[in-house]
């Protein structure tokens, strides 16, 4: 569709000589929220890792705003508006919440901006606020994840990649976590790709769902046809 934010055509990827994804196609519009959803293994990471260039493409197209992006540099996705945050959240535990933070900026051009987009993240999280000084290993795994998606929004992404963001919380924080997600869009336009194991929880706030099975599309449809649809959910989500 014209005016896609991500639009990825017939992307074949993976590790070895036998690919994980096969052909998928899948579409974010800016502003949209779209859960990709499966079971283990279906190659959900993989797709993830792919967009933000950790994983080759073997074949197809991925389109930013139009543009094709084979070839390009993870630190140019980054300046792009890509941001990716990893199953496990990749927050340095040794360091500090306000250094991990700062980490998110280092690449910016704009200092002036990424100290204001970290007064901005520390007014969504207070709880990371009231923790600046804490090491990572001192967090609990909520704020671990609110550290993890801080340190995404401080270089301002339009796309956020987000791997397993309730992996081992409590339904309360995962609860919250959803939430946000669904202000920041609100607020800022955010367009999210969003792997989740929880997919009533991912299904509350996404506007499409996308669903894997080995390494394939099998259903692709809106949130709430997903949601409302008992034979889908029974054939394809597990519930
Ligand atoms: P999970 O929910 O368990 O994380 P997933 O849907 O995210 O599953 P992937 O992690 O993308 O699935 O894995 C898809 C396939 O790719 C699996 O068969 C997995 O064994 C394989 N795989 C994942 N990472 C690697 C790797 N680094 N090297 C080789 N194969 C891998």
């Amino acid at each position: 569709m014209s005016g896609a934010l991500l639009q990825v055509e017939g992307l074949t990827a993976g590790y070895g000589a036998a690919p994980v994804l096969h052909e998928v196609d899948l579409t974010v519009q800016p502003g949209e929220i779209v859960a990709v959803l499966g079971a283990n293994g279906a190659g959900k990471t993989t797709l993830l890792r792919t967009l933000s260039g950790l994983v080759k493409c073997t074949h197809g197209r991925v389109l930013l705003d139009g543009d094709d992006l084979a070839g390009t540099k993870v630190e140019h996705l980054v300046r792009r508006g890509i941001a990716h945050v990893p199953e496990g959240r990749g927050v340095v535990t040794e360091l500090t919440v306000d250094e991990n933070l700062r980490l998110g900026g280092l690449w910016r051009r704009d200092r002036a901006d990424a100290r204001v987009a970290l007064d901005e993240v520390y007014d969504l999280f207070p709880s990371l606020a009231q923790r600046r000084t804490f090491a990572g290993h001192q967090l609990s795994g909520g704020e671990r994840q609110m550290l993890a998606l801080g340190r995404a929004l401080i270089g301002r992404p339009r796309l956020l990649l987000l791997d397993e963001p309730s992996l081992g919380l409590a339904p309360k924080v995962t609860r919250h976590i959803m939430t946000l997600l669904r202000d920041l869009r609100a607020r800022t336009g955010l367009a999210v790709l969003l792997v989740e194991q929880n997919v009533r929880s991912a299904l509350s706030i996404a506007d499409e769902g996308v669903v894997l099975a080995l390494g394939r599309v099998v259903v692709r449809n809106r949130a709430s046809v997903l949601r409302d649809d008992a034979d889908l959910r029974h054939a394809y989500l597990g519930f």
